[in-house]
């Protein structure tokens, strides 16, 4: 059983376990998270009056000046950017290549892979973008949106595929040069 409210600027994470004490945490790769673990006893609503106590917030101002200088905050931060980027481009990219090539995604996700750019499961319709992808220009974006969505048409990088490509994206070499290079 687990709740989310928002306080101050934070999302807070309820959930009911068996245990005595309430439970806080706050993680680096979410430090506007505060993970509260609550007796079955206690109500949610006692819950976050826990929150108001003084005590918690010292340590809740605590947390977060150490987080600030853990070593993955920077990491955390740009991921925020490029998500934050990505969200804003993607949809129209999609729109567009959507009605161009005549099929349709089923769901977008932003994820944070290094593995790959994007991926496509064609039985689903579901395609997943590399947060990472964030940091490039655009035309490399849209040059990984045209892919995937290609992949609704052409699943294998086949013949057909890449006269796909070539046919509704000319500059895609040179996207994907640039993606190599990059990381
Ligand atoms: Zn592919």
């Amino acid at each position: 059983m687990s709740k989310t409210y928002h306080w101050k600027h934070f999302t807070i994470q309820v959930t009911k376990k068996k245990i005595k004490n309430t439970n806080l945490s706050i993680k680096p790769a979410q430090p506007d998270v505060i993970c509260m673990s609550i007796p079955y006893a206690m109500s949610y609503n006692d819950a976050l009056e826990v929150l108001e106590q003084p005590r918690i917030q010292r340590w809740v101002e605590k947390h977060q000046k150490k987080l600030q200088e853990h070593p993955e905050y920077p990491k955390v931060q740009e991921m925020e950017r490029y998500h934050k980027r990505l969200q804003k481009i993607l949809p129209e990219l999609f729109k567009k290549w959507e009605s161009r090539l005549g099929v349709r995604c089923a769901k977008i996700s932003i994820r944070d892979t290094r593995s790959q750019w994007g991926s496509c499961s064609i039985r689903s319709g579901n395609i997943s973008i590399s947060v990472w992808l964030g940091a490039y220009p655009v035309e490399c974006i849209e040059y990984v949106v045209v892919h995937e969505l290609a992949h609704l048409l052409e699943a294998g990088h086949n013949q057909r595929f890449y006269a796909i490509l070539d046919n509704h994206y000319p500059s895609w070499k040179h996207c994907r040069e640039q993606l190599k290079n990059g990381k």
